[in-house]
C-alpha cells in the first residue's frame, strides 16, 4: 500500500546511550503529532536494534536494519541473517544503499539474492539505488536507475511489491549537502513508476512508495515531498537530530 514514509538511516552512528536517547526523543515527538498516516522508521546499527525495538514498543515508531546477509545461516563470520533480524522484532531492512555498493562491493546480482532472502522471511525491503554524478553528467541517469531496478527486482512476482519500498538516492546528493531539485526528484520518480508500470502494470506502480534520499533537511523536505511521485524520504545526516528529523516527518 502506497504510504508516505520518512526513514532515518543512522549509518555507523549512535552508541547504546545515544540510541536510547534519540529513540526516546523521536518517540516523544511523534506521539503528540498528527502523522496523517506517515510511517516513521529509524535504522540503527545492528548492535542497537534490540534497544531501539524495545524503546519504540507501543509507539508509532518503527525500526529497520541497515543490511543483512543473503544466506539463511552458516559460516559467515561477522554477518547477520534475516531470521536474526526477525527474532529481535525487526520487520524492515534497507538493502542496496550506495555505501554498501561502493565500499562493500554489493552488486545488483547480490542484491537480488538479498531481496529474495528478505522477502522469503517476510521482511519488508527498502531498496536503494541511484546514479553517480558521472552518469548524470553523461545523461545516463535513467538508464542506470532502470538497470539497477531491473537487475535486482524484476525477477519478482507482482505480489512481492507489497513488501517493497523504493528509495531513489542519487549518489552525488548523499551526505554532500547537494540535493536533487524537487523537479529532478519528481522526474526520476515518475520514470521509476513508469518503468514499473511497463512491466507490472499501473496498479502495482501506483501502489508502491518511492522515497527520495540525498541531503534532505527541514529546509527542503516540504518542497521535495510536495511532488506527486515522491512519497517521502530516506534521511541520513538530518535523522541524527531529533528536531530536524521531526521537522522532516511533519513536512508533508
Ligand atoms: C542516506 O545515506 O541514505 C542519505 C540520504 O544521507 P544524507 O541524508 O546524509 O544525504
Amino acid at each position: 500500500m502506497r504510504k508516505n514514509i520518512v526513514a532515518g538511516n543512522w549509518k555507523m552512528n549512535n552508541d547504546l546511550k545515544a540510541t536510547k536517547k534519540l529513540v526516546k526523543q523521536i518517540r516523544k515527538s511523534i506521539k503528540k503529532t498528527d502523522l496523517k498516516g506517515t510511517r516513521v522508521i529509524v535504522a540503527p546499527t545492528f548492535v542497537n536494534l534490540i534497544t531501539a525495538v524495545k524503546g519504540s514498543k507501543k509507539s508509532k515508531l518503527e525500526v529497520a536494519a541497515q543490511n543483512m546477509h543473503q544466506a539463511n545461516n552458516g559460516a559467515f563470520t561477522g554477518e547477520v541473517s534475516a531470521e536474526m533480524l526477525k527474532s529481535v522484532g525487526v520487520k524492515t531492512v534497507i538493502l542496496g544503499h550506495s555505501e554498501r555498493r561502493a565500499y562493500f562491493g554489493e552488486t545488483d546480482a547480490l542484491l537480488a539474492e538479498k531481496v529474495n532472502t528478505a522477502l522469503a522471511h517476510k521482511l519488508e525491503v527498502i531498496f536503494c539505488f541511484g546514479e553517480e554524478l558521472a552518469d548524470r553528467k553523461a545523461g545516463k541517469e535513467e538508464a542506470v536507475v532502470e538497470s539497477q531496478i531491473k537487475n535486482a527486482l524484476f525477477h519478482l512476482e507482482a505480489n512481492a511489491y507489497k513488501n517493497i519500498v523504493l528509495a531513489y538516492e542519487p549518489v552525488w546528493a548523499i551526505g554532500t549537502g547537494e540535493t536533487a531539485s524537487p523537479e529532478q526528484a519528481q522526474d526520476m520518480h515518475a520514470f521509476i513508476r513508469k518503468t514499473l508500470a511497463d512491466t507490472y502494470g499501473s496498479e502495482i506502480a501506483d501502489s508502491i512508495s518511492i522515497l527520495y534520499g540525498g541531503s534532505v533537511k527541514p529546509a527542503n523536505a516540504k518542497e521535495i515531498f510536495g511532488k506527486p511521485d515522491v512519497d517521502g524520504g530516506l534521511i541520513g545526516g538530518a535523522s541524527l537530530n531529533a528536531n530536524d528529523f521531526h521537522a522532516i516527518v511533519t513536512a508533508f
